[in-house]
């Protein structure tokens, strides 16, 4: 089905809070096998709400709007529904003793304000009676609206449990399916990655394939919607459809993987954090870090992830020589010779580190974030890693473009990335 989103909320329009709802409730849609044809955000003014009611319905085959179904005097979305639709608010008397059995210690006053919560638009069906911000459902011209809360986790739940299965019910059999993936890439730009895997498209009209740059990575989408149910001749059993479109679906898939290979990081929800922490969890090696321009940045990226002590030991921020020396045991004559930010001295912090905290692995980084500190035969964007193991240790050279905080993320993003080659058993020599 064709839908619209609209949210609603000064708070959203004065640019103070950032509308996540409109973002979540359209990736849920879509992959539901909807199509979401416009998101409109909407200050707390009842004759704009109203008007963007108004074009969503003679427009969309169903309508979600979020915010301003609250008790406040801010909260106008009813307010609008009567004026726009011709809908005025009737007082629900199921909603109000709901209201009034559970006063979770409000006062009078508090309590009077809360009964505003009762009052819904004429011919509303309340989708969640068992809850306070129930939401509800209003079909006008035909065209199912939902009204949900603001609150995200409220919107989220009434969304997934309500909207949807609602909205599959109302269209039957004959809602379009969409086949969905989202492949994480990174070491290879956005150009050659299309020039790569563009002509897949090619392959049917009913496929899309996206690229979205969201640095350092990038990340491509490949989608697959089911033909128009029931056109062609003679017409195709739902099974016949599905099955189609899941073949095509794993063909182009297949083709993506063959061409960008292990510069697939991950798909979907996943991270490189998280592949390289699962990569150390099922190897059981244990890593160590050695960080000087990255000040730690791995590091928080791993122990962002629950359960990580099982893998990661811990680290060492050593920004200044002195530090490199004392903490890491990098030589002073090899600081001199080779400067902080070189291949020896990468080698020698990540050997210091793996001995030190007797781990399996260990990694670490020096290099030049800028914008100062740059010289001609080390510019700013020079960064240099060392990766060291029980047999081994090796270091790798890097000039990243960009400001101090893209030349630290990509650094922190490189680090991962050579540590995931390494337990894959991909990492090719320096
Ligand atoms: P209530 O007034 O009872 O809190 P409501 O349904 O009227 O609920 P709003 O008042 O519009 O919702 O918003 C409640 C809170 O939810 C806001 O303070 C805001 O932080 C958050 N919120 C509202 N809309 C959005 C949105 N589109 N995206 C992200 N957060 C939102």
């Amino acid at each position: 089905m064709i839908g619209e989103i609209i949210a609603i909320g000064n708070e959203l329009t004065s640019g103070r809070v950032l509308d996540t709802n409109s973002r979540f409730a359209a990736g849920q849609l879509f992959g539901a096998g909807h199509e979401i044809i416009a998101m409109a955000t909407i200050g707390d003014s009842p004759e704009e709400i109203g008007r963007a009611l108004k074009r969503a319905i003679a427009r969309s085959d169903f309508v979600v709007v979020t915010g301003g179904l609250g008790a406040t005097s801010d909260d106008l979305t009813n307010e609008a529904v009567a004026l726009a639709l011709k809908r005025p608010s009737v007082l629900f008397p199921e909603v109000l003793e709901k209201i009034r059995r559970c006063p979770a210690g409000q006062s009078a006053t508090e309590m009077r304000l809360l009964e505003k919560l009762a009052w819904l638009p004429d011919g509303a069906e309340v989708l969640s009676p068992e809850r306070r911000m129930a939401g509800y459902l209003l079909i006008h011209d035909h065209t199912p609206v939902f009204f949900l809360p603001g609150v995200p986790h409220e919107m989220q739940e009434l969304l997934a449990e309500r909207v949807i299965p609602r909205l599959a019910l109302w269209q039957g059999e004959s809602v379009r399916r969409v086949r969905q993936r989202v492949y994480k890439i990174f070491g290879r730009p956005e150009i050659e990655i299309n020039r790569l895997v563009g002509h897949l498209e090619k392959a049917s009209p009913r496929v899309r394939i996206g690229y979205y740059p969201v640095f350092p990575e990038v990340h491509l989408s490949l989608t697959v919607i089911d033909g128009p149910p029931a056109t062609p001749a003679p017409a195709p059993s739902a099974t016949t459809s599905i099955d189609t479109t899941a073949n095509l679906f794993d063909r182009l898939a297949a083709q993506i993987e063959a061409a960008l290979g292990d510069c697939i990081f991950g798909r979907d929800e996943e991270t490189l954090e998280g592949v390289v922490g699962c990569l150390l969890r099922t190897r059981a090696q244990t890593l160590a870090l050695a960080e000087s321009c990255t000040g730690g940045l791995i590091a928080g990226k791993l122990t962002a992830l629950p359960g990580s002590s099982a893998y990661f030991s811990g680290g060492v921020v050593s920004y200044s020589n002195d530090l490199k020396e004392k903490f890491l045991g990098v030589g002073h004559q090899l600081l001199l010779a080779h400067g902080a930010v070189s291949g020896p001295v990468a080698r020698a912090m990540a050997e210091g580190v793996r001995e030190r905290a007797g781990v399996d692995l260990a990694l670490s980084v020096t290099g030049i974030a800028g914008p100062g500190g740059g010289s001609a035969e080390k510019p700013v964007g020079t960064v240099y890693f060392g990766l060291a193991t029980l047999e081994r240790t090796l270091d790798f050279l890097y000039r990243f473009a960009g400001d101090r905080r893209q030349i630290r993320e990509i650094a922190a993003a490189t680090a991962l990335d050579l540590l995931r080659r390494h337990l894959l058993g991909k990492l090719l020599q320096p």
